[in-house]
This record gives C-alpha cells, structure tokens and sequence, in this order.
C-alpha cells in the first residue's frame, strides 16, 4: 500500500528490512540526497579505506604495495564483488576505465567478428551513441538510432551489435533482457548491455538472462566515489574469442615478463588497459562491501516502492511522469517533467532535496534503497509542492546554469 500520510511513510520505514544500511553513510544532516543514481554518497569504510589506503600503503609501503597491498589484483576483486550483484560468474567481470571507454573496447572486439551494423536507441545515454558514432566512423561500419520499441522489431533492418541501457537514464524503464537477448539470438545479433543505472539497484541475473556482454558504473548506485572505475562482463566462452583494440600491458597474460608481443589474458581479464587508479578503485572496493549478504531483490523491491511513493505525491500535485508508473516495474530514479523543471530542482537544492536535471525538461529524482526513507520522500514531495505553489522558482538566481547541471 502507498502511504497516503506521512505517519505511514514512517510505518513503513520502520518495518523496512534494509533500514539499518543507512548507518554505513556518511550523509550530511539536514538534507534528502535524492541523486545517488548520478553520484552516490560515500561510505564510512571507503572514507576509512582512503585514508589508509594514502597513509599506508602509498606513505610507507609505497612501492611494495602493489604486491603486500595486493593492488595489483584489485581490478579483478572488486570485479568479483560486482559479479555477484549482476548474476555473472565471479571471474567474468573486470573493473577498469569508464563505461565510455569499455563500451569501445567491447563493441570494437565484437565487430571484428560479425556482420551488420552498429546500433543504439535514438534516446539513448549520449555518451553510448558518441562512442559508437566514434566506432562507425573508424571501421567503416554503418551506425543506426532506433526508435524506442519491442525487442522482435529492433534487430529487423540489419543491426548486427546493440548497446543498450537495461534501465533507460531518463525514464528508469527497465528493458527485459531475456527476452532482447531472445530477439538478438534470432539474427545472430549481440547486445552490449549498459548497467550504469541497474547495478546495485536492479535484481540483475545475467547468466540466467542469456546476456554475454555488459559494461556499468563504479560511482552511481555503487557509491565508489566520483569518477569512479567501470566494469566489463564477458561471458567466460565469449571472452576468450575477443580481442579487444587497447591491448595495453595490464590486459596482457603476463604484463611484467616484458614480452614484445601481445598476449591476451585469460577471458575478461583481457578487457584491462593501463595502470589501475588505485585510490578510486580501493574506494570502491571498500563501498562494495556495503552489499554483503544484501538481498537484491529486497533492494529493488524497495526502490520501487520509493518510486510509487514519490510518483503519487507528484501526481497529487499534478505532474506528469514519463516513468514507469506505480506497481510497474522500475529502476531506481522517477522523472518528473516541467518546462520550469530547471528552476525548480535548483530552488528544492537550496532547501536541501538534491535532486538533478536532464534537459530538455526533465526533473530527477533518484532514490537509492540504502539509505533514502519513505518519511524521506514524503518530505521532498511537500517541499516540492510548496515550491510549486508559492512559485520560488522564479527567483533569477534558480535561473543560473552552472556546467553540471
Ligand atoms: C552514467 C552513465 C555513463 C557514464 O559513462 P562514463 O564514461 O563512465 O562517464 C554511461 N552510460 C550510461 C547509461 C550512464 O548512465
């Protein structure tokens, strides 16, 4: 049941089996952090890890740490951690680059082995067309936007390799990867699926699912820091038939024989470059451990809920949605949409409900099961409508654009 008071807002925080992860944040008080899908707060153990990791292991052991430290397994740990969350087997995931840069080593090692074009869908995360028009330009290979649509129609006019987001960054339409796995399968296609906004959110089961090729992201629902490292999956028996185009040295089977020639690693390994960013991936190796022994399908069975409840609100106050709507399935954020919706998240930032803003006209807010409260929501949703009623948005200075937005 939606709560349609706060009193019951509160009702069901308290009987909230995830309730007691939010002791692991460090959140500033006297604020609603409704924007852990775009950057997640930090754990307390990452903030610990950090620190040990720059007076320890950097100060005194330097050097020595790539062994004593084990840094240099880290990429392959942390790949580990996330495997479990994303249903893959705990060596087919990788940590290493950002999804930009995975998604073209990925998509450049399959296209050297398949017919058809490259494709994504028209209103996809920019940064996944970017790379792939970077792609289509280099090799020659024809590039399409598909409109939004069912899996059966997406693979019709000879699209060989698909990148698609499994929840869309706008919407948090949640795609059914069985079944585009299904619709790819027909044609010999393959899908490069986008995790960024489903990890550590979304009760993912990739194997299950038949998916072969994934990349996600460290910093979101992850909470591995700003600018932390992505992660590639590749299925074991698919990855030992890549090769992907950055063959750096850490890919390498054996980077410190000095070797001249390239030799991959074993499967997923392979998909490393360069020197790992140990701070940011020590970070993130600490905030992984926020999801020991927590059940999946709890999480996102709670941000669901979150959403119904924020989506309600909302729509008592006479927004519209384009997300997915209540009892509907759901990633992790809702979108309210208002030609104002600028001026409006800047105003609700300055009463402390941090939410984000994705243009055209998009208000976002994002909700992570760990540490957001019902009673939270309620909150944010008054504050919003005050804002709305009174019209404080169209203070000049909420008007002001900075370069994140
Ligand atoms: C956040 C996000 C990215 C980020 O890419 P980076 O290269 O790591 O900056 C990519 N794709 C999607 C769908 C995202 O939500």
């Amino acid at each position: 049941m939606t709560p349609t008071t706060r009193r019951q807002a509160e009702a069901l925080d308290a009987k909230d089996p995830l309730r007691d992860l939010r002791d692991a944040f460090d959140l500033p008080a006297d604020m609603i952090y409704l924007d852990g899908n775009s950057l997640g707060p930090p754990p307390r153990c990452a903030l610990q890890r950090l620190e040990n990791v720059a007076q320890r292991e950097w100060k005194d052991g330097l050097i020595r740490s790539w062994n004593d430290a084990r840094w240099i397994d880290l990429p392959k740990r942390c790949g580990a951690k996330i495997a479990r969350l994303i249903g893959a087997a705990e060596n087919d995931v990788i940590v290493c680059d950002t999804v930009s840069i995975n998604i073209f080593k990925l998509a450049a090692a399959l296209l050297a082995r398949r017919q058809g074009a490259l494709a994504c869908e028209a209103d996809e995360f920019p940064t996944d067309g970017y790379i792939l028009q970077g792609l289509s330009r280099l090799a020659g290979t024809p590039l399409q936007h598909l409109p939004a649509g069912a899996p059966e129609d997406a693979f019709k006019s000879g699209a060989g390799l698909l990148v698609k987001s499994a929840v869309h960054y706008r919407t948090a339409a949640v795609a059914d990867i069985a079944a585009w796995e299904r619709a790819a399968a027909k044609t010999g296609a393959a899908i490069i699926w986008d995790l960024s906004h489903a990890t550590g959110l979304i009760d993912l089961d990739l194997e299950n699912a038949g998916a072969r090729y994934a990349v996600g992201c460290g910093y979101k629902f992850l909470n591995g820091g700003p600018g932390a490292p992505a992660f590639v999956y590749a299925a074991e028996k698919e990855a030992a038939e890549l090769l992907q185009p950055l063959c750096g040295w850490m890919g390498h089977a054996a980077p410190f024989d000095f070797a001249n020639d390239y030799r991959p690693a074993a499967g997923v390994n392979r998909f490393a470059c360069g020197t790992p960013p140990i701070l940011s991936l020590s970070a993130l190796d600490a905030a992984l451990d926020i999801f020991d022994g927590v059940d999946m399908a709890a999480v996102e069975n709670k941000a669901r809920a979150l959403g119904d409840l924020f989506l309600a609100r909302a729509s008592a106050f006479g927004l519209e949605s384009p997300s997915p709507g209540p009892g509907e399935r759901r990633g992790g954020h809702v979108a309210l949409q208002l030609c104002e919706g600028y001026a409006v998240i800047q105003a609700l930032i300055a009463q402390g409900v941090i939410g984000d803003f994705r243009a055209p006209d998009l208000m976002r807010f994002g909700f992570s099961p760990l540490y957001i409260r019902f009673a939270d929501l309620w909150d944010a949703a008054e504050k919003l409508k005050t804002i709305l009623d009174t019209e404080e948005w169209r203070n000049p200075a909420y008007g002001r654009k900075g370069k994140v937005t």
